[in-house]
């Protein structure tokens, strides 16, 4: 199959075995391998595979129109799912802005944050700072705000060069502190970055609530967004959070940020909002944003062709209705830590497990040569690559990623299965990777 096509694809010195079905928390292959997905791919599949509900919703919205474009018409179910949205998000948030993916969602949140400031009165205020060890998709504005060294290296310079922000990463303290007397510094480092650039010339700062992709479900501090509120407000800097991965229950909240005491003024999602079903991206915007853009001379000049798509809208309506019917979010919670306790007492002396950590079905596992002193295992051995590959052998899908430290070493999984994954299939999962590490090891 792969060898005389013509897709361009992901990874062209590997075989791709060839996806049939999926169901419940499998998928199956055309050979009939069975696959546990612990992770939806890249944490996108919140639901599970083939869930009736969801694909009769698509079917009857293709029954009345499947496109009818944005700059002619609005169609019921985005008109639903931004209520939806607004009614689940923290306060003030009730504008949704809807794309087709989560770099689209925060490019849009980029632009719109400088809109915000030129039409407040301050054009100068252009840059959104990001921090180290994150991700926020691969467009080239994105990418310049991110931290993800891997991904960046071949496109530099950058867009813009935006100064180093540190990560709230408590296993590693970038400043060697006691998480549990610090005085939060990395939080500080923010403001010590906005300074050097001068705060004038700063529009926002983008964070994940709990970094996903490129550190393995990092939590910060309890206090960190707080500190981080602050600093913004201080020097007149937007709060963007980014929960195209942490959205939607995923951490066992509706929205990740919530469990931090904060309210951003956007909020970027994907993934999760229609579970893989259709590509949907949103930023919800805060009202005191958007009333900056109600005047028409003024209004956001952005777009792209499939926004407010009414397919990708009516799959994120039954997403989030089904999530309500079944509690799933709430269920995210409770299994969240029932995966995390099997993790830990599974793992809990295992040489090369440095950290387990996490909120909901969100967890991370990060690996060490070295468990007294940390140290991370040679970039040349790849061991998050060889796991994951292994794991996929086994018949298990989890996320791999490596450059967590310094873009070179370090190594972690992702874990972050459908929110109706049941005890047993927790147990096959704690099984298939406990096998799958051990054999990586050796
Ligand atoms: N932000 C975060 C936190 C992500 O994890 C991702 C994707 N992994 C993105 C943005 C980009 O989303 P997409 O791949 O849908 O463009």
């Amino acid at each position: 199959m792969n060898e005389d096509t013509h897709v361009f694809y992901r990874n062209p010195f590997t075989t791709y075995p060839v996806i049939a079905r999926g169901e419940g928390a499998y998928l199956f292959d055309t050979k009939g391998k069975r696959y546990l997905d612990a992770c939806g791919g890249a944490v996108v599949s919140a639901l599970g595979h083939n869930v009736p509900e969801v694909v009769e919703a698509l079917k009857a919205q293709l029954d009345s129109v499947e496109f009818a474009h944005t700059s002619q018409f609005t169609n019921p179910p985005q008109e639903q799912l931004a209520e939806l949205l607004a009614e689940l998000s923290p306060g003030g948030l009730n504008h949704a802005y809807f794309v087709s993916g989560g770099s689209e969602a925060v490019e849009s949140a980029i632009k719109m944050a400088r809109a915000y400031w030129v039409q407040m009165g301050r054009p100068e205020k252009w840059m959104v700072i990001g921090r180290e060890q994150s991700y926020h998709g691969n467009t080239l504005g994105a990418l310049a705000a991110g931290g993800n060294r891997w991904r960046r290296a071949l496109y530099e310079p950058m867009l813009y060069q935006r100064p180093r922000v540190s990560p709230c990463y408590c296993y590693r303290c970038p400043f060697d502190k006691d998480p549990a007397h610090c005085a939060l510094e990395c939080a500080d480092d923010l403001e010590r970055a906005i300074l050097e650039v001068g705060p004038e010339k700063v529009s926002a700062f983008i964070a994940e609530p709990i970094v996903g992709a490129t550190a393995g479900a990092l939590v910060p501090h309890e206090n960190y967004f707080r500190r981080i509120r602050e600093i913004c407000d201080r020097y007149d800097v937007l709060l963007i959070a980014d929960e195209v991965m942490t959205g939607l229950g995923r951490c066992g909240t509706w929205f990740a940020i919530k469990q931090f005491g904060v309210v951003p003024d956007m909020i970027c999602m994907a993934k999760g909002l229609a579970a893989g079903y259709v590509p949907i991206g949103a930023t919800l915007v805060h009202n005191h944003i958007v009333d900056t853009f109600h005047n028409r001379r003024n209004v956001f000049q952005h777009g792209h062709t499939y926004m407010g798509h009414p397919l990708a809208a009516a799959a994120g309506v039954a997403v989030i209705k089904y999530m309500q019917q079944h509690k799933l979010v709430e269920r995210s919670k409770k299994m969240g830590e029932e995966l995390i306790t099997r993790l830990r007492e599974a793992l809990h002396d295992h040489p090369h497990v440095g950290d387990i950590r996490g909120r909901g079905l969100f967890c991370g596992i990060e690996f060490v040569l070295d468990r007294a002193t940390k140290h991370p295992f040679e970039p040349e051995l790849a061991f998050h690559r060889i796991l994951g590959e292994t794991a996929f052998a086994n018949g298990l899908i989890i996320y791999p990623m490596g450059g967590t430290l310094d873009g070179r070493r370090g190594d972690h999984v992702l874990i972050a299965p459908p929110f109706i994954i049941t005890k047993a299939q927790i147990g096959r999962l704690v099984e298939l990777l406990v096998k799958s590490i051990d054999a990586t090891v050796a």
